[in-house]
């Protein structure tokens, strides 16, 4: 069957801040200069923020420069940051550490940033873009000779077997002068596209954390609006990177999160426990008495910064937001860089619409990045988060000489390393006991997963793809101890067997994935491929 095809100037891949932020810039220039622009934004969500998960604490520098008169337009910016405490914590115990410079959030605000997207969102249909929900660009469409000319949006309707059902609907080609990637950490088109105009050549790897976050309502008496917590050490050994997040909101909500990145070595850890565990310790645990959790949900984040960023344009668009790497990992946010590399992106199509021809490559984007603030904010930190290689201890020691001693501006750069490739076999790492939840602080996989609003349609063919089926077995089980069962964090992967014990087998209980992609990122031997579900898929997050 054919597909429909729709024509655009410009196709936006992803509604997260980067994505929306280039569509309003592309409109705002668009009206100034009294022509009319066909803007299309596509979103695999249900709705534009269903699957947007971060802390967040966001600084509104990008946001004044693209709406300054946000405040009358009613964003959803109502907690400023009033106070920061950055903590170390030991088993028992926690003492208060002096604010590193990047973590002091004077002038920022506590937000939800699915919330925020909303809005972004509302903003946007107001200036005349077109905003398709629950389509996800599943395939780049590419014209005769290789240059990207739009993506086509996944079937709908098609059996676990394969086979089309009575649903059966085919995808839309979605053709523009130029196509924007907005897909976030890990785009899974984004991957496809590194692969076919070599972007990543000369490039550090990409690296990366996960994040799981909940949402409680606390009681008022331990709101503390305003106030942004952080924590490093305890749960975690000090060869782990990682650390928590505590935001207290208005309305007595907390958001709490637990960050670990994803070179750890340990084949046992879990992301999830650690964060179950921290929620225990004497420090935090009486914040959750006699509340309430009300969401839940997890994604992963780049850590890769500078050295990482690649080529970001080819024949046909560009990329922006995370998908490229843009988040500043000793601040924690990414928000404010994505905001503005979409903006920048949208400036530099838009001044060459009139003259290009569609497949163009939008070569200027790259230069303006290169002058703007964010890749001299971007510069100034690189060292810092690879500097943690080594451990917590000296990590810290040398975030301190890096940031007081050279600003930032040290006559060296440090490198990365693949995740995949830092897990240690099975018998040479120690064994974690993780204590069972107590139903009060801490909670198991699936009624944590119930909390994220997850649904996927049963009957359609798995969207985590093995390259190799027997490698799960063979290879993870064999020398990891099958790590995905404990670094997905909503319980997709299980190993199970018959009931004497034998004949292992990786079962994939698909329906449950939160779209956070660490399974793409930390299999060993990259042989799970994250693909898009049908559209709509996936998780419901209101307010994270
Ligand atoms: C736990 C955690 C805490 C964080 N805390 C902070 C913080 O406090 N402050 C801060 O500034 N930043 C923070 N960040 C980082 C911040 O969330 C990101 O930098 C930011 O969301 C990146 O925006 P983006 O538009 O590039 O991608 P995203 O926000 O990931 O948005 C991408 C969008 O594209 C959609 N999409 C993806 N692929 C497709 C496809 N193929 N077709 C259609 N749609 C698609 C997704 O569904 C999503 O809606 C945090 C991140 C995490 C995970
Ligand atoms: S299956 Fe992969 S992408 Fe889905 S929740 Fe688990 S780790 Fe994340």
């Amino acid at each position: 069957m054919e597909r429909e095809v729709m024509e655009f100037d410009v196709v936006i891949v992803g509604g997260g801040p980067s994505g929306l932020s280039a569509a309003i810039r592309l409109k705002q220039l668009a009206n100034e200069a009294g022509k009319n622009i066909e803007v299309c934004l596509i979103e695999k969500g249900s709705e534009v923020g269903a699957h947007i998960l971060s802390g967040a604490v966001l600084e509104p520098r990008s946001l004044n420069e693209l709406i300054p008169d946000w405040q009358e337009r009613g964003a959803p910016l109502d907690t400023p940051v009033t106070a920061d405490k950055f903590m170390f914590l030991t088993e028992t115990g926690s003492f208060r550490m002096p604010t590193p410079p990047s973590m002091k959030n004077h002038g920022n605000y506590i937000i939800s940033l699915g919330n925020f997207c909303r809005w972004l969102g509302e903003r946007a249909e107001a200036l005349g873009v077109e905003i398709y929900p629950g389509f996800p660009a599943a395939e780049v469409l590419y014209d005769d000779q290789g240059r990207v000319k739009g993506v086509a949006t996944g079937d709908m309707g098609i059996g676990k077997d394969g086979v089309p059902t009575d649903q059966y609907m085919r995808g839309m080609e979605l053709h523009a002068k130029q196509t924007i990637f907005a897909e976030g950490c890990r785009g899974h088109l984004t991957k496809t596209l590194f692969e076919k105009f070599d972007l990543r050549e000369g490039k550090d790897p990409q690296t990366f954390a996960i994040g799981i976050k909940e949402l409680w309502d606390i009681e008022p008496a331990k709101a503390k609006p305003g106030l942004a917590w952080h924590s490093v050490g305890w749960p975690l050994a000090s060869d782990t990177y990682g650390g928590s997040f505590l935001y207290h909101l208005n309305g007595n909500q907390v958001a709490v999160g637990y960050v670990v990145g994803l070179d750890y070595s340990n084949p046992h850890l879990s992301p999830f426990e650690e964060f179950q565990r921290f929620k225990n310790h004497p420090s935090v645990r009486d914040t959750f008495i006699g509340g309430r959790r009300v969401s839940y949900g997890a994604r992963a984040l780049n850590e890769g910064g500078f050295q990482s960023v690649p080529k970001l344009t080819f024949p046909g668009g560009c990329l922006v937001g995370c998908t490229a790497g843009f988040l500043n990992v000793p601040k924690i946010k990414g928000t404010h860089t994505a905001m503005k590399s979409g903006m920048l992106a949208a400036e530099a199509i838009f001044e060459a619409l009139d003259t290009m021809q569609a497949g163009d490559e939008p070569t200027s984007y790259a230069s303006r990045l290169q002058d703007s603030w964010l890749w001299a904010e971007l510069y100034k930190v690189r060292n810092i988060r690879p500097g943690f290689a080594k451990g917590l201890w000296l990590g810290l020691v040398h975030a301190a000489i890096d940031t007081y001693v050279f600003f930032g501006k040290a006559p060296w750069t440090l490198h990365h390393h693949a995740d995949h490739e830092s897990l240690k076999r099975a018998s040479e790492a120690p064994k974690i006991d993780y204590p069972k939840p107590d139903g009060i602080v801490s909670f198991d996989r699936n009624s944590s997963v119930f909390l994220s609003g997850t649904n996927h349609e049963e009957n359609q063919p798995a969207h985590l793809t093995l390259k190799d089926a027997s490698i799960p077995i063979s290879h993870n089980l064999a020398l990891y101890d099958a790590p995905e069962q404990r670094y997905c964090p909503a319980g997709v992967y299980e190993i199970i067997h018959n009931d004497d014990g034998t004949d292992p087998r990786l079962q994939i209980n698909a329906q449950n994935c939160v779209h956070c992609k660490t399974c793409d990122i930390k299999d060993p031997s990259q042989n799970i491929i994250w693909v898009s579900p049908e559209g709509g898929g996936g998780p419901n997050y209101p307010n994270m």
